[in-house]
């Protein structure tokens, strides 16, 4: 894609931190990280979203690579995987991308502040009936 910023990033015209390349997945820092070591891990090909992308094992799979490289080698105590997929779940860069946020007791990252929501019953029985997928 002429446009997209990671497009340009594979193609070294805009500048990274490189972590990882295989001849499928591409890893950077992500310049404005969330924790040090802030990873997004993206396909080469380009894929817009989790309804576009055909081979997410590849991702996930060099996602524990890097989850285990950064408890190695930052001593982190944690990991969180994030993705957003839409305009409506917070995706700004329109290129499949996961990000792998390294974690430390007291550290600023703060998930906690999400609000859940009530359901009732029958709305849990509508749902579940309308997710299930049979084997
Ligand atoms: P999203 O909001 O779509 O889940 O995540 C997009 C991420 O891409 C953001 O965390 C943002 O900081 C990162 N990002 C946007 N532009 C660039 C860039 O040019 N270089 C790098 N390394 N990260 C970028
Ligand atoms: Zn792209």
């Amino acid at each position: 894609m002429e446009d997209c910023i990671f497009c340009k990033i594979i193609r070294g015209e805009i500048p990274s931190y490189k972590i990882y390349e295989d001849d499928f997945v591409f890893a950077f820092l992500d310049v404005n990280p969330l924790a040090k070591g802030h990873t997004l891990i993206i396909p080469k090909e380009h894929k817009k979203d989790i309804f576009e992308i055909e081979d997410l094992d590849k991702i996930v799979s060099v996602a524990k690579i890097i989850a285990n490289k950064m408890k190695e080698s930052l001593n982190c105590e944690g990991v969180n995987i994030y993705h957003a997929s839409g305009e409506a779940a917070g995706q700004t860069v329109f290129h499949f991308h996961m990000h792998l946020i390294p974690r430390r007791k007291g550290d600023n990252v703060d998930f906690s502040s999400l609000k859940v929501i009530k359901v009732e019953k029958d709305e849990f029985e509508d749902l579940s009936s309308k997710l299930k997928i049979e084997k």
